[in-house]
């Protein structure tokens, strides 16, 4: 019979037991003494050790051989016929398919009955707290007296939901996730005693992924043996956890950081190759976590991380290009998002919020572009100048001259055309209209006689359907007369095109009725046609109006486009305020 890597390398006796000292040494002791509880409540995370504990327990008590430290021998029929889970006198129950009272009652007769061979009856109940509340009454008068031959060992990740009464019965021993460095271990000695090679990397990948258990990591590193025989690379286990694992994460956040398209692209095929919102989230706050203590701390910080040395050397690199302020900031984000992330708020939209985050005013990326733009000349268009990402503040010291590098598959600029490129376009929508900056963030644009054709990748249809939108083809129709001298332009993807045309009469202001009148719109429609141009207020003509409107428009438009999602956007460097300056509710 094929037995899982698991089961195979399941500690069977105390001694191998996985991190959970406190637990083991407590029931070594009571055992060894002859003085253990009847009825026992072990909780903690899944993956964390509770059943096999449980079964090393079953054997202990019965074993004729076991120790004075309380070991059982291992190799007794009793201990033997335990571990292949044919001894009578341990009866495993499923809390979560054995729910009901009939389950409960049949198990009260049953434990009336002397013990077959051992010396005690052992019950070991998982999930304890799928019980209903009759089944949990029943087991209740059961604990109140129960039989001197038998001992209760129930089990749950939720002991707050186990009732008080029966808890109180009931020797709680809380066990912990099990650290990842103990993980590693584990893993790295079981693929060693397979025979199996796995790169030091893979080794991390699946330890991190596994969360604190034991049972996650073992069956990941079965998966990648299967597929990975007999060498298990990072690629492998990649593969296996479908993308968005540390690994993955530390290879964007450069793009992330820097708002580069490149982070956009890979993002999205993550997030096509099924990375979810909360997965990506999780990580990403881990990952901004741990930078933020190595900028806080230093090497002492990262020396505490529980990082291999790679990770390490990651971190310290990434904390040079980091302000504290803008890891809080993400963290922040990241930490309000996970709960809507849970409920189904999709990936490309925290992405799009984690952009706009990095890309706002006062941001890195933000004073880079400010010295590009650096100086206006008299002649732009207000269009430029309104979407461009931002005008050098007067009260603001000149920054050092920054070399800003072009993003990877540079768009060819429309010569004839005159002063656009598409290149620019997007960046400046990153200021303007984010959620359309999100859709063409891998766009590129090519000349076709007088026409500038957008190309989107064939894979990324929902960016094409995105940009496509009345309204947002109305913003690039405005971009086409101003960036491109009114030449033509069109959108493709695949085998689709769609012509931006003038746009309708009464101009963009027109479009700002939301058609469902969802939501009411306190700003005009698109900046574009608002387009003022840079006020000589010491605020600048990067921000309109009273702080955070733009800040607003941008959330309003991410909430149109994606069906109303709640979300608080927060810029505490933003003039006046630690007031969430978007809100939005479904
Ligand atoms: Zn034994």
């Amino acid at each position: 019979m094929y037995l899982s890597l698991y089961r195979r390398h399941r500690p069977g006796v105390f001694s191998e037991v996985v991190a959970q000292e406190a637990a083991v040494h407590l029931l070594r002791r009571e055992i060894a003494s002859g003085k253990n509880s009847h009825a026992y409540l072990f909780s903690g995370p899944r993956g964390s050790g509770k059943t096999t504990l449980a079964r090393i327990v079953a054997k202990a008590v019965n074993c004729p051989d076991r120790d004075e430290e309380g070991e059982p021998c291992g190799q007794c029929p009793s201990c033997v016929s335990i571990a292949s889970g044919d001894n009578l006198d341990v009866i495993e129950i499923d809390g979560a398919s054995n729910r009901g009272i009939d389950e409960i009652r049949e198990l009260k007769e049953h434990i009336s009955l002397a013990p077959f061979s051992g010396r005690f009856k052992v019950y070991i109940i998982d999930e304890v707290h799928m019980l209903t509340e009759p089944a949990f009454n029943a087991l209740l008068k059961t604990l109140e007296e129960p039989p001197r031959t038998v001992v209760f060992i129930l089990a749950t990740t939720e002991p707050h939901k186990v009732p008080a009464t029966i808890r109180s019965r009931c020797q709680h021993i809380p066990f912990h996730r099990i650290p990842l460095p103990a993980i590693v271990e584990t893993i790295r000695k079981v693929s060693a005693s397979e025979g199996v090679h796995i790169e030091e990397k893979a080794l991390w990948e699946i330890a991190r992924e596994s969360d604190g258990s034991l049972r996650d990591a073992l069956s990941m590193l079965e998966q990648a043996v299967t597929t990975g025989l007999p060498s298990v690379s990072l690629e492998e286990v990649r593969g296996i956890l479908g993308g968005g694992g540390r690994s993955d994460l530390e290879r964007l956040l450069p793009a992330l950081r820097d708002g580069s398209p490149e982070a956009f692209r890979g993002f999205s095929e993550l997030f096509q190759r099924g990375l979810t919102a909360e997965r990506f989230l999780e990580g990403l706050f881990l990952l901004f976590r741990d930078i933020l203590v190595a900028v806080l701390w230093k090497e002492e910080g990262i020396d505490s991380l529980p990082l291999n040395e790679e990770e390490r050397s990651f971190v310290r690199s990434e904390s040079g290009h980091w302000r504290e302020s803008d890891l809080w900031k993400a963290l922040d984000l990241c930490s309000a998002t996970l709960p809507r992330a849970r409920y189904g708020l999709k990936g490309d939209v925290v992405l799009g919020m984690l952009l706009g985050l990095f890309l706002a005013p006062g941001s890195k990326r933000d004073r880079i572009e400010r010295k590009k733009e650096e100086p206006l000349s008299e002649g732009e268009s207000p269009a430029k100048k309104a979407a461009g990402p931002g005008v050098m503040k007067k009260d603001e010291e000149p920054l050092p001259s920054v070399r800003v590098e072009t993003p990877g598959d540079a768009p060819t600029p429309i010569t004839s055309t005159g002063a656009g490129d598409w290149g620019d376009c997007v960046a400046a929508m990153a200021a303007d209209n984010l959620p359309l900056y999100c859709a063409c963030a891998s766009s590129t644009s090519r000349k076709d006689g007088d026409s500038l054709v957008v190309v989107f990748p064939e894979e990324q249809r929902f960016s094409f359907e995105l940009a496509t939108s009345p309204r947002n083809l109305a913003y690039l129709d405005s971009i086409r007369l101003d960036r491109f001298q009114g030449a033509t332009m069109e959108l493709a993807c695949g085998d689709r095109t769609v012509l931006v045309e003038r746009a309708p009469e009464g101009g963009i202001d027109s479009l700002s009725v939301d058609p469902a009148g969802a939501v009411p719109s306190p700003s005009a429609g698109f900046r574009v046609t608002a387009a003022a141009p840079p006020t000589s207020g010491p605020e600048g003509g990067r921000r309109e109006g009273k702080g955070g409107e733009k800040r607003q428009d941008r959330l309003m438009e991410i909430q149109k486009t994606f069906n109303a999602e709640l979300y608080v956007l927060r810029d505490e460097t933003a003039e006046g305020s630690d007031e969430p300056e978007g809100e939005a509710a479904e």
